[in-house]
């Protein structure tokens, strides 16, 4: 591999958001003053180790070129190649970078619903992985019991957690081997990139993540998020 290998993180943020149930795409909704975007974006950007941030938009999305990027690195780029689904997006943006990166080049793909994404995790993954061929995620162990419920919310049984993983992002992959993977891909099926790479017989390291890289799915973990980025003393 590669010793001069880049890291370019891409951010997916074609989504509407459907689950988060407001009329706004929920990358747009407002934490701190700032669109998650923006705050996802400004993690990565501000994060010496990444060489480039590219974002996946909607065609028709009309809200980032708002977004205020002044006080960031110039290094962020915005591609308007969303797809239907996630992986469909990350897709396209991975091929709208074809002829510009190498295929050992690492892809850090980052959800625009994680906007306070500890440097920690970006700094593990890359020790991590350096040596890598493939690439791995930022996850966590599970700590709660699980419970598998039935259509009455009753449990049905109790699933064992030991040895699971809570999936986060970055998820951190080889360029090459990620064109790959999604190109092979049922991108209706796919929820994450390890699991396309999964699908072609490869196993993807697990890098310890961390709590406070949480996702907002809901409107309710958005106060959350908000003490999390007070207390990281970010809201640049
Ligand atoms: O909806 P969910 O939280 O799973 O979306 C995860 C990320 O994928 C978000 O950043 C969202 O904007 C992005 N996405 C996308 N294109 C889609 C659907 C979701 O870029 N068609």
């Amino acid at each position: 591999m590669t010793a001069v290998a880049r890291h370019i993180a891409l951010v997916p943020a074609a989504g509407s958001g459907s689950r988060f149930g407001a009329a706004l795409p929920k990358q747009y909704t407002d934490l701190a003053g700032q669109p998650l975007l923006r705050h996802a974006i400004a993690r990565l950007a501000s994060h010496p180790s990444i060489d480039r941030v590219v974002v996946v938009l909607s065609p028709d999305d009309t809200r980032f070129d708002a977004l205020d990027l002044a006080g960031l690195r110039p290094i962020i780029e915005a591609r308007r190649c969303g797809g239907d689904t996630r992986a469909a997006s990350v897709l396209a943006g991975l091929r709208s970078l074809a002829g510009q990166v190498t295929p050992d080049d690492w892809i850090l793909v980052h959800d625009a619903a994680r906007p306070c994404l500890p440097d920690s995790v970006i700094d593990r993954l890359v020790a991590t992985l350096a040596d890598d061929a493939v690439g791995g995620i930022a996850a966590l162990p599970v700590a709660d019991t699980l419970k598998r419920a039935d259509a009455d919310a009753r449990i049905e049984t109790t699933v064992a957690r030991s040895g699971l993983w809570a999936a986060q992002t970055p998820q951190m992959f080889r360029y090459g081997v990620l064109l790959d993977a999604l190109e092979h891909a049922d991108l209706d099926q796919v929820t994450d990139e390890a699991g396309a790479v999964e699908a072609r017989g490869l196993s993807p390291r697990l890098v310890e993540g961390d709590p406070a890289n949480l996702k907002v799915t809901y409107p309710r973990d958005l106060q959350l998020a908000a003490q999390l980025l007070a207390a990281m003393g970010d809201v640049s």
